[in-house]
């Protein structure tokens, strides 16, 4: 019999998890039912991710970043992956603020809608507020002290230090080319053995995917609030959900031209961690996923996949900073403001720093959405507003934020010669050499 793809697999998972959900949903006792005995399953599954998340970065870009040689290679890839993050940012960001002024999605919400949504979720947002209050009292170095841990077990045992596990792992890195060769060769040969027994792991609980996302779906559907306010938001959500499908398109088309393969190599090899991505609506938990397919599905070296994915999945984000700009002036919109064009291109840098602070978790992007509204002057209660449709909208915008790295991997690789023929050619006819 001939093995379904993995993305179907999942694919399936996901489908039959929101069917089981939804009736589940109308069964007395059936959302009880899927916490106790279906939900634990979906944890175990996200943990599991998160678990090798961090020793996946210690050994990929230690051994990265140590095979490079020298120093000059480790910047010419560094500088373009970080002008292509910034790029493709700001590119999502304008996308979100098109959309956002044609569609006007603000401008349908009455006020009587208005009203309840705010007195419905205001206290929700309370600690949204305090935790964006703390990050916005910061000094403007604050983000690269931060960076540097004081110590490396600490920082490892949060994963939301990643920054910080990423900064030990490139210097201990550089370490590793500074010392004589005959001392580098044993930690060089460990971290490449660590490596590939991570990503076996990761092969493993990929074999469990469609059951984790079944799992994580079901119990999503019968937790999530009711559907009405679904409806008041609907052109609120339909912009983004318009906007992240471009990108999504802008991504295949530009990887497939700069790479010259066709579309369906990059659709086909991403599909697995963008299915992931929807469901923990964690860039950082399917981070072990999206290096797996990146570098051997879609035929990124090691050498710039283990540097562009850890970081990327940290600092960008286009997915959420597209949400961000959509959700700024969909509240203005809603409050009856006018922003004019020089606000608007205030957002566009506002957005771009508030996605890079965002942390790779779900809902993350909603707390450092706080910024770009202060920025502008919106009012921060329209973050109510937004609640009751933002676990939807955060899973759509992790594709995109997962997706966008890899982008970012493909095309660095291919400008310095280093993408090559996927490991697992699972659609070699596809593959049009240039
Ligand atoms: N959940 C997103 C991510 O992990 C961040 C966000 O909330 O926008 O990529």
């Amino acid at each position: 019999m001939k093995k379904i793809e993995l993305h179907w697999r999942i694919l399936l998972g996901l489908l039959l998890g929101a069917f089981f959900g939804f009736i589940l949903s109308e069964i007395e006792g059936g959302k009880e039912w899927i916490q106790d005995w279906i939900k634990p399953f979906g944890t175990i599954f996200i943990n599991s991710l998160k678990l090798i998340a961090i020793p996946l970065i210690f050994g990929s870009l230690i051994k990265g970043v140590s095979d490079l040689k020298d120093f000059s290679r480790l910047s010419k890839i560094g500088i373009r992956a970080f002008s292509f993050y910034l790029m493709t940012t700001v590119i999502a960001i304008s996308i979100g603020l098109l959309i956002v002024n044609i569609i006007n999605p603000g401008k349908s919400i009455s006020e009587s809608t208005r009203n309840q949504l705010v007195n419905e979720y205001i206290s929700n947002t309370e600690s949204i507020s305090q935790t964006a209050k703390v990050q916005q009292d910061y000094g403007p170095l604050k983000m690269f002290e931060d960076i540097v841990p004081s110590n490396i077990f600490a920082a490892a045992s949060d994963n939301r230090n990643m920054l910080q596990v990423i900064f030990f792992s490139i210097l201990f890195g550089i370490g590793l080319i500074l010392v004589s060769e005959a001392k580098a060769k044993p930690v060089k040969a460990f971290f490449d053995g660590f490596n590939e027994v991570i990503m076996k792991l990761v092969d493993i609980l990929m074999l469990a995917a469609p059951f984790g996302v079944f799992a994580l779906i079901a119990t999503l559907i019968v937790e999530s609030p009711n559907l009405d306010l679904f409806i008041a938001l609907f052109w609120y959500a339909l912009s983004i959900i318009l906007g992240i499908f471009l990108l999504l398109g802008l991504y295949v088309v530009f990887a497939s031209i700069i790479s010259k393969r066709k579309p369906s190599v990059f659709i086909k090899g991403m599909a697995p961690a963008q299915l992931v991505a929807f469901s923990t609506s964690s860039s950082a938990a399917t981070l072990p996923v999206t290096m797996e397919r990146v570098t051997e599905h879609l035929g990124v070296d090691k050498e710039v996949s283990s540097f562009v994915l850890p970081i990327g999945a940290t600092v960008n984000m286009d997915g959420t900073s597209l949400y961000q700009a959509v959700a700024a002036v969909f509240i203005a919109q809603a409050f009856g403001m006018h922003l004019s064009l020089e606000i608007q291109l205030g957002i566009i840098l506002t957005a771009t720093l508030a996605s890079i602070g965002a942390a790779a978790v779900p809902g993350a992007g909603m707390i450092t959405l706080i910024i770009v509204l202060a920025q502008a002057g919106i009012p921060e209660a329209g973050l109510a507003l937004i609640f009751a449709v933002d676990r939807p909208l955060d899973m759509l915008r992790t594709v995109a934020n997962v997706t966008g790295d890899a982008f970012c991997a493909v095309v660095v690789a291919k400008s310095i010669g280093k993408l090559g023929n996927p490991k697992i050619q699972e659609w070699d006819d596809n593959y049009i050499p240039s």
